[in-house]
């Protein structure tokens, strides 16, 4: 009875979120067009749109260092067996990897099929607006903490889940002290989800306010010239969310692709108006856990790496841009420049972090890796907002898609 009235919160929470999407979408670009001219509204009524999602997204936030931390070192804990955690390990990172290169591959074959930027001949004296992407080696060195405590001051994630991994196997290691200190951190992430439940009990505002913000600001206008890159990306991100995904969960989960996308869709909601997989990561988890029914064990670590390491979405857009760039300077693109933009792009998307446009600076480093040329980020700039939205929203469902497989290849039972 209780399970049946939670239930039909949850389906009711999720009807507000997208209500909430739909309206902020369809309100935003009405009022878009008149706030300028409107001292009410663009002195008011934004500006109070807009804190209204600047809080919804500081509520995500506050939630994420302690869940991750928490749920990591019980989560390990609970695993119980060191070589089994290793072998979790192993195959997240492998299905991370091959699903990612998919994603380029869908990429650029959307970027080959729409040709967005042929025909745009430009000379090449843009100038380019994102910064310089870290070398690799700082990259790698940046996943070891110095500090634990810094690490999740500064929100670190990866530095965070080095840790939190050594912690929760020694947990294992040292017996029955080790397991009071699990026990503890279940306890800190269990009162972390009721938190969670808390704060997305106000995402239906936070959402309606984030995309109405952003439509009203960008308008129909901004996508004119750039619907072929647009179409590209989202096409392509559409196509593999239905066929590598869903496949995924056929194959390996044997659940239909709906019993999939209406377990995640508050997280995808989530990710597409927050253009962040890090701040979108405690509605991941949540979903995983209670709507497709993974172990908190496999979610707790599959999900925050995802969050850090997997980006599907970014992947794809790399893809994407860089042919759009080569086209729209008039540079061709042998075979071997794609081969090379589906390694670079991989590296690139797992050095990308979790938060607004930061696909946009790993851009550069795909750009100048196969020799083109990095003003081509001043191309796609102004509409990377747009194309956050949905890479973002593809990031985190890949994360969701393959934990689902890792808890089925690890002989857990999924809700049905
Ligand atoms: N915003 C994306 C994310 O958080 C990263 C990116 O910019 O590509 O997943």
């Amino acid at each position: 009875m209780a399970e049946n009235t939670g239930m039909k919160k949850r389906i009711s929470l999720l009807w507000k979120i997208s209500i909430g999407f739909f309206l902020g979408i369809i309100f935003g670009f009405a009022i878009g067009p008149v706030v300028p001219s409107s001292p009410v509204l663009s002195g008011y009524v934004m500006p109070f749109i807009d804190l209204v999602g600047k809080i919804f997204l500081r509520l995500l936030m506050m939630l994420i260092v302690p869940l991750v931390f928490a749920s990591l070192v019980a989560g390990a804990a609970s695993v119980g067996d060191v070589r089994k955690l290793g072998r979790i390990g192993v195959k997240t990172l492998a299905l991370y990897l091959i699903t990612t290169a998919v994603a380029i591959v869908i990429g650029l074959a959307c970027g080959n099929l729409f040709q967005a930027g042929a025909g745009m001949n430009i000379p090449g004296d843009l100038q380019a607006s994102a910064r310089e992407a870290k070398p690799l080696v700082d990259v790698i060195l940046d996943i070891f903490p110095t500090n634990p405590i810094a690490s999740m001051v500064n929100a670190n994630m990866l530095q965070i889940i080095v840790f939190a991994l050594f912690f929760g196997v020694a947990c294992i290691l040292a017996g029955e002290r080790g397991k009071k200190i699990s026990d503890f951190f279940e306890n800190v992430a269990e009162v972390m989800y009721s938190v969670t439940h808390m704060v997305m009990g106000f995402a239906p505002y936070g959402v309606f306010a984030l995309i109405a913000v952003t439509a009203a600001k960008f308008g129909f206008a901004i996508l004119a010239p750039f619907v072929k890159v647009i179409a590209a990306v989202y096409i392509g991100c559409i196509i593999h969310a239905v066929i590598v995904y869903s496949g995924m969960l056929v194959v390996f989960c044997r659940r239909s692709p709906m019993w999939y996308f209406k377990g995640v869709q508050e997280a995808a909601i989530t990710a597409f108006v927050t253009r962040s997989s890090s701040g979108t990561l405690p509605v991941t988890l949540s979903n995983v856990r209670d709507n497709l029914g993974v172990s908190e064990g496999v979610s707790s670590f599959v999900l925050p790496l995802g969050a850090t390491i997997n980006m599907d979405g970014t992947a794809l857009y790399q893809g994407v841009c860089a042919l759009f760039v080569a086209q729209a300077f008039n540079i061709p693109l042998t075979l071997q420049m794609q081969i090379g933009i589906v390694v670079t792009a991989t590296l690139a998307s797992v050095g990308t972090a979790g938060v607004p446009g930061a696909g946009l600076i790993m851009l550069t480093l795909v750009l100048t890796s196969v020799g083109l040329p990095i003003e081509g980020i001043a191309l796609v700039a102004g509409i990377d907002v747009i194309l956050d939205a949905a890479r973002t929203c593809l990031n985190v469902m890949g994360d969701t898609a393959v934990c689902a497989v890792v808890a089925s290849s690890e002989g857990e039972e999924l809700n049905s």
